[in-house]
C-alpha cells in the first residue's frame, strides 16, 4: 500500500493509483476511524472538537456526500445533525415512502472550516479550500470504500465540482447523481423552496428505481 501522504497527492492530479482500494488492511470501520480520528493533515485539525465521519447503515444503497461539518456536527462527531441534516432527514423521509433503500451521509471533509474574519472579529464557519479538500480525500476514499454504495449523491458546489475530479475517478462503476445541498434550501422562501424539495425528491426516487434494485 502506498503511504496515504502519496495518496493524496496522486488523487490531487488526477493519477489515481487503485492499489488505495484494494488495501486489505483497511478494511473496518474501526481501523478507518482510528487512523482519522487524530487527523492532523490539514490546518482545519487546530479548530475542530470532533472529526465528523459519517452518520446512518453502512454498508449502505446510497452515500451522499456534502461539504463539511457545521457547529452541531463538530460538536457530536456525526455529520448533518443540525437544520440541514434535519431538512435532510424530511427529504429522504419522503423519498422512502416510495423506494425502501439504506443511505449514509459523509462530507468532502470530517472537521470545521472554522476561520477567523476580520469584520465580525470572530471565528466563522466557511468552506472548505481546495487545499483543505485534497488533503480528506483519501478518508473520503476510504468511507467510499467501505460503505460500498450502489449510487452516490453529491450535495452543493464543492462536492459536484471536487468528487467527480478525484475521489469518484477510484469508483468509476458507482453512479454519481448531485442535488442542491439542504443548507441552501434553508435560505429559500415557500413556495420557491417546497418546489425544489418536490424536485429533490422526484430526482432521488427515480434515479433510486433506476439503480438499487
Ligand atoms: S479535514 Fe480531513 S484531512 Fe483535514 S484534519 Fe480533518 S480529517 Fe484530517
Amino acid at each position: 500500500m502506498l503511504p496515504r501522504s502519496s495518496m493524496n497527492k496522486k488523487l490531487i492530479d488526477g493519477r489515481i493509483d487503485l492499489r488505495i482500494i484494494h488495501d486489505k488492511s483497511v478494511n473496518t470501520w474501526r481501523k478507518h476511524t482510528n487512523y482519522w480520528e487524530d487527523c492532523n493533515r490539514c490546518n482545519l485539525a487546530g479548530k475542530r472538537h470532533r472529526v465528523s465521519f459519517y452518520r446512518g447503515v453502512v454498508p449502505c444503497d446510497v452515500l451522499f456526500i456534502g461539504e463539511a461539518p457545521g457547529q452541531a456536527e463538530d460538536i457530536c462527531g456525526r455529520p448533518f445533525v443540525g437544520y440541514a441534516g434535519h431538512l435532510l432527514q424530511d427529504i429522504l423521509k419522503q423519498v422512502s415512502e416510495d423506494v425502501k433503500f439504506t443511505f449514509a451521509i459523509t462530507n468532502l471533509v470530517s472537521c470545521i472550516p472554522l476561520r477567523w474574519s476580520s469584520e465580525t472579529k470572530q471565528y466563522e464557519v466557511e468552506e472548505p479550500t481546495e487545499t483543505e479538500i485534497a488533503s480528506c480525500s483519501v478518508k473520503l476514499a476510504e468511507c467510499v470504500y467501505l460503505a460500498d454504495p450502489k449510487l452516490v449523491v453529491l450535495m452543493g458546489y464543492h462536492a459536484k465540482e471536487w468528487y467527480p475530479r478525484g475521489v469518484g475517478k477510484l469508483f468509476p462503476k458507482i453512479p454519481v447523481i448531485d442535488i442542491t445541498h439542504p443548507t441552501h434550501l434553508l435560505d429559500q422562501l415557500s413556495p420557491t423552496k417546497e418546489l425544489l424539495i418536490d424536485n429533490i425528491v422526484l430526482k432521488l426516487i427515480k434515479t433510486i428505481c433506476t439503480h438499487i434494485k
